[in-house]
């Protein structure tokens, strides 16, 4: 049999994409932005619509991969609780979508799926132990070891943003303060520049609406060479790089594979992300790289749809 197609679907707060996906190849996406306010119902209709409009036309799909922000039971298919998604709680969509496509149906959270993504068809290609995370508005990962992926309790390990880091600190979208999310993630940078840019006239940052800053403001203004941006993302992959000895010691991957929006800086942040593990790592943990995800945006829809093809994964385990 030829590789086989599955359909990969992402669930986000902002948008909710659908993918044919043939191994690690997009062969057809739409995307449509998430009804949230419509609630489980019209985003279950906009599924079925993005379905219908990346299935192929004479070839079988094997499978539904849907990956969503967590906590979610992916035993038993079940949304937990999703604070961009309010109402989603105990909704069982891996059972309502395979009854409305009558295709075998996964439900995977997004880390996990992306870290599966990274794993089988991207940067992680080939390791048999690999630490994903994936760095955004939030922070989330998966990870993989002895070859296997990791699920724990509920299917719900890899929640790598709420570390602790500190007792105190910025209060995380969790309800706890000083999470390595609350520190590290890009909300986390753009709330430091806001604070940071207050009576910094000569940076490029001040010249913006202060209120309005983003990691994707600071970023532009260290290509630009701005020395209050640059000093930011120094601080930004001090963090990082905190969270990152603290999963090196849990896990002892061969690498740790970065994702998400910030890793678009990744060339800006990794020599500081790496001297930051060789100074707080334990000596024999100090030479495991960092590396930048090789899926762009679409780790999780193509491990999503990786999942649904992946006998061990699919149906209840
Ligand atoms: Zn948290």
């Amino acid at each position: 049999m030829a590789e086989s197609l599955a359909i990969g679907i992402d669930l986000g707060g902002t948008q909710v994409r659908a993918a044919l996906v043939e191994g690690g190849t997009l062969l057809a996406r739409a995307a449509e932005p998430t009804d949230a306010a419509g609630g489980p119902e019209a985003v279950l209709r906009q599924m079925t619509v993005l379905i219908a409009r990346v299935a192929p036309e004479g070839r079988e799909v094997r499978g539904i991969g849907i990956c969503s922000p967590g906590p979610l039971d992916s035993e038993t298919g079940t949304i937990l609780n999703i604070p961009t998604l309010p109402g989603w709680d105990g909704l069982p969509l891996r059972g309502i979508l395979a009854e409305r496509t009558g295709l075998p149906v996964v439900l995977e959270n997004d880390g996990i799926a992306a870290a599966f993504g990274e794993w089988r068809h991207g940067a992680g290609r080939g390791l048999r132990h690999l630490v994903y995370v994936t760095v955004s508005t939030g922070i989330g990962g998966g990870v993989v070891l002895d070859g296997r992926l990791l699920h724990g309790r509920r299917g719900m390990a890899g929640h790598v943003g709420h570390l602790p880091l500190a007792v105190d600190g910025p209060a995380c979208a969790c309800g706890a303060p000083g999470c390595f999310e609350a520190l590290a993630s890009g909300s986390a940078l753009g709330a430091a520049a806001r604070k940071a840019v207050r009576g910094q006239p000569e940076s490029r940052l001040s010249g913006r609406d202060p209120e309005g800053l983003t990691a994707r403001d600071v970023v532009a203004a260290a290509r630009e060479g701005d020395a209050l941006a640059l000093r930011l993302l120094g601080l930004e992959a001090r963090w990082l790089g905190l969270g990152f000895v603290g999963l090196l010691h849990l896990y002892s991957p061969e690498a740790i594979v970065m994702g998400g929006g910030v890793a678009e800086a990744f060339d800006l942040l990794e020599t500081e992300i790496h001297a930051t593990i060789r100074s707080r790592a334990m000596a024999a943990f100090r030479d495991v790289p960092v590396m930048k995800a090789g899926l762009g945006g679409n780790s999780g829809l193509i491990g999503a749809a990786a999942l649904a093809l992946d006998g061990s994964q699919g149906g209840p385990r």
